[in-house]
């Protein structure tokens, strides 16, 4: 390249929008962190794959400096509704609790509020180093709700699951609207990056008919099935995880979301059938669904994958804080110190996260692995000196300290600052809106 070239070539990178330069895999050089479970490395990532990790021949990458951070896999959450983030803190109002406040809001919700919503819970997710996630989208008022979601999540480069749902306000008697999601699945198939799942209602919250042609349906279509199931105390006498083991309702394809009151014989089965859980500590204590049972998951040797839930009940995003509640859970049951290692507890908002989304080659570094990767600083003045990197990243670490976020190769997050994201547009246009929407429903 001769000076005009390069010029001429350094002129278009600058003149690019943010947004597009953001959306650019490259050939990158990730140099000077320690490494999860490997120590000091450099790290190469070609495309969106990690290609080589230690001393790699790096010629014409782009060298990134990472020195005093540590190095871990991008964080899986297994169970957002992201449709509502914009209501963030309206799980409590004068009209009551959780369901009572968000009822009049989940009526007069519109696909600009779900697809702004998105837009907001993916600027949070990268923020704190959560790079997969599974939209359970439970307001699904017709599909252009689900489109408008589902339009949020490709462009904003996510990876995982949109788990395509229902009306908050359908009847336990009513099904779900199949030809509108066959439509959906007709218009939208499945990216590198995504693929179309279902949310039900399940045994707990509609009648058998109804839950039953569910899953037919859902199986039918090789789709993925979510549900939530012996959330609360009521739900717990229910008995339905294990009809849901009798009837074949159970299995690798059915992840159960909470069973906070589910029995020792309900966790036996479950991980008899491979069915996974996902749990939300932050939100079953704070709804009242119970102290989540960490330990006896872990013991019956569950699937487990952590979630942040939804941002009307939890506040924030934070995985980093998920991971230590879900740690001390299982200490505090077992009045035992250290009862499930931070390694555990590590594993499940990575690699074990991941697995039981269905997805392999993600939450380990090491080549052939997607590039999806987070910097976390390690001079903070609440992360060091470092005793383990285990336990920096399950207790220490905030998402304040993530430095970098790289998913699928592309710069998501950089110097503690969003990558191709003007955020405070996006705040701007979330706070407008949010006002309009409790205007509308009569909520103060
Ligand atoms: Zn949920």
């Amino acid at each position: 390249m001769n000076r005009r070239q390069m010029l001429a070539a350094t002129a278009a990178t600058t003149l690019l929008p943010a947004a597009l330069r953001a959306q650019t895999p490259q050939r990158l050089l990730l140099k000077g962190a320690e490494v999860l479970g490997i120590g000091p490395a450099d790290v190469l990532i070609e495309g969106d794959r990690i290609a080589a990790i230690g001393q790699p021949d790096a010629a014409g990458a782009e060298v990134i400096d990472m020195s005093g951070t540590l190095l871990m896999p991008g964080m899986v959450d297994t169970h957002w509704h992201m449709w509502n983030t914009i209501a963030r803190g309206m799980g409590q109002t004068d009209l009551g609790g959780f369901s009572n406040s968000m009822a009049p809001l989940a009526k007069i919700w519109t696909p600009e509020a779900a697809a702004l919503s998105v837009q907001l819970a993916l600027a949070e997710a990268w923020t704190s180093g959560i790079t997969t996630v599974h939209n359970w989208a439970h307001n699904t008022r017709s599909a252009e709700f689900a489109a408008a979601e589902w339009e949020a999540m490709r462009d904003g480069g996510i990876r995982g699951i949109f788990a395509y749902g229902y009306p908050q306000d359908l009847k336990p008697g009513e099904r779900m609207d199949f030809a509108a999601l066959r439509a959906f699945r007709e218009r939208f198939a499945d990216t590198g990056t995504m693929r179309l799942g279902l949310c039900t209602r399940g045994p707990d919250r509609s009648e058998d008919r109804i839950w039953q042609e569910e899953w037919r349906i859902a199986r039918e279509m090789g789709l993925p099935i979510t549900s939530h199931v012996a959330s609360d105390r009521k739900g717990g006498t229910l008995g339905n995880i294990a009809r849901m083991a009798e009837g074949g309702f159970l299995g690798r394809d059915v992840q159960i979301v909470h069973a906070t009151q589910a029995s020792d014989e309900d966790f036996r089965l479950m991980a008899q059938h491979g069915s996974p859980v996902s749990i939300s500590p932050w939100t079953e204590l704070e709804v009242g669904y119970g102290i989540p049972p960490v330990a006896r998951m872990a013991a019956a040797g569950l699937r487990i994958g952590l979630s942040v839930d939804n941002m009307v009940l939890a506040g924030n995003a934070d995985m980093f804080g998920v991971m230590k509640v879900t740690s001390d859970l299982a200490s505090g049951q077992t009045e035992t110190q250290g009862a499930v290692k931070d390694a555990t507890v590590l594993h499940w908002a990575t690699a074990g996260g991941a697995e039981t989304l269905g997805i392999a080659d993600l939450g380990m570094i090491a080549p052939g692995m997607l590039a999806d990767l987070v910097a976390v600083r390690t001079d903070a003045v609440n992360t060091a000196p470092v005793r383990t990197p285990e336990f920096l990243l399950t207790h220490a670490a905030h998402p304040g300290n993530v430095d970098t976020v790289i998913a699928g190769g592309i710069l998501r997050k950089r110097g503690g600052a969003l990558v191709g994201i003007d955020h405070t547009a996006l705040l701007a246009e979330a706070t407008r809106l949010m006002a309009s929407l409790r205007r509308r429903a009569g909520i103060d």
